[in-house]
């Protein structure tokens, strides 16, 4: 990991993992793809290999990761989808050319075309995020708890009741704050 650079955040819904390049989005925000080597970083990690990343397909890929940012926040509190959200998901599913093949180990992997675009990794993920927003897959979209996240999350759990988008941050920081504020209140008592 080339030092410098936030580091990614990684869950295993993969359009979520891309609306999470960008976090603290109600607060001091935290851009995780800030050049176009990190989309392709990211996107390394992901399983979607890209050959190379220009500054208009990383402008591309945020364009992206904001609609797929705004739709799933509709659907999470059950507003109308933006129409142009929408329209850039859909745009990027219809033009990405990716294959998802099946290993001898039977994993799905994704071949993408001969050039390796990112037009063609973008529309994996615009899939992806089509399947969670159209309700296909098991589990619920829901908002962080977090005032300064919001984060659209994709809550498989059992009870569907998980309140933070990942436990490790914004869940840790909401119980260290907790935490903080009984132990004054003990304090002074
Ligand atoms: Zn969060």
């Amino acid at each position: 990991m080339p030092a410098g650079f936030p580091d990614f955040r990684l869950g295993s819904v993969l359009a979520t993992s891309f609306t999470a390049t960008l976090t603290e989005r109600q607060g001091d925000a935290v851009e995780r793809i800030p050049t176009p080597q990190r989309l392709i970083d990211w996107l390394a990690v992901n399983g979607l290999a890209v050959a190379s990343c220009s500054t208009v397909q990383l402008e591309l890929a945020r364009e992206l990761r904001e609609s797929i940012h705004a739709a799933a926040t509709a659907a999470a509190i059950r507003e109308a989808l933006p129409a142009s959200a929408v329209r850039v998901i859909n745009d990027c599913s219809i033009q990405g050319r990716a294959a998802a093949v099946l290993t001898p180990e039977g994993n799905r992997r994704w071949r993408l075309s001969l050039a390796s675009r990112v037009e063609d990794a973008l529309g994996v993920i615009a899939a992806d995020a089509i399947s969670i927003i159209a309700g296909e897959r098991d589990g619920k979209l829901a908002l962080c708890a977090s005032p300064t996240c919001r984060a659209a999350f994709f809550d498989t759990s059992q009870s569907r009741t998980r309140k933070w988008c990942d436990m490790n941050t914004c869940g840790n920081r909401q119980k260290k704050a907790r935490f903080n504020a009984s132990h004054r209140k003990s304090a002074r008592d």
